[in-house]
Parts: C-alpha cells; sequence; structure tokens
C-alpha cells in the first residue's frame, strides 16, 4: 500500500493520491481563479470531506513547488495586483517565503 503524497492516508494500490485528496484537486482545479478564498473554502468542504483533512491537504507540498493553498494565494494576489494596475506575478514561492517569515515572528 503507498501512502497519499497530501494528507499521509493511504491511497490504495492506484497511485500516490487517494479517493478524497483526488476529490479535493478537481475541486481546486474547478474553482482556482474564479472564486474568492472563502468561496474557495466553502467549496472544497461541499466535497464531504472533512475540515481537518482539507487544511492538511492546503499545506502539503508533494512537488516542492509550494503547498496548494500557496498556490492558490499566489494566484489570487497576482489577480488583485493587476486588478489595482500593478503588474507583476506573485509566485507560489514567494508566498511560501513570506508566511515562512511571518511563521518566525509569531513564535
Ligand atoms: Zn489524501
Amino acid at each position: 500500500m503507498s501512502k497519499c503524497v497530501y494528507c499521509g492516508e493511504r491511497s490504495g494500490f492506484f497511485g500516490r493520491v487517494c479517493g478524497d485528496c483526488k476529490k479535493l484537486l478537481a475541486r481546486v482545479q474547478q474553482l482556482r481563479g474564479k472564486v474568492s478564498y472563502g468561496q474557495f473554502l466553502d467549496g472544497l468542504e461541499q466535497t464531504g470531506v472533512n475540515k481537518e483533512k482539507i487544511l492538511i491537504f492546503l499545506q502539503a507540498d508533494p512537488d516542492g513547488k509550494g503547498s496548494v493553498q500557496d498556490q492558490v494565494t499566489a494566484e489570487m494576489t497576482t489577480e488583485l495586483m493587476n486588478v489595482m494596475g500593478i503588474s507583476g506575478r506573485q509566485t507560489p514561492e514567494e508566498v511560501k517565503r513570506i508566511r515562512g517569515l511571518v511563521d518566525k515572528d509569531s513564535e
């Protein structure tokens, strides 16, 4: 049995992502770039996956490119910057870096 790369639960014999996280990933693709962060979280909850697992899923970083949360935050920030007329792009790496600094401060 392999483990799910997102939540660490057993993912069964097929693939590296468990059924719940597959559902969440599909929903992320549907919602990203279209809704606010609050609506995004609501949409994830509507999959019926429990909240704790959603949080674990959002913070997982299986490819080392930034967690799902960081990627979505980066996209939303980039969009917001464009709306406000600021050019540039926020990358998941940058969000991760900033969050790292904030986390350090709060310790
Ligand atoms: Zn999973």
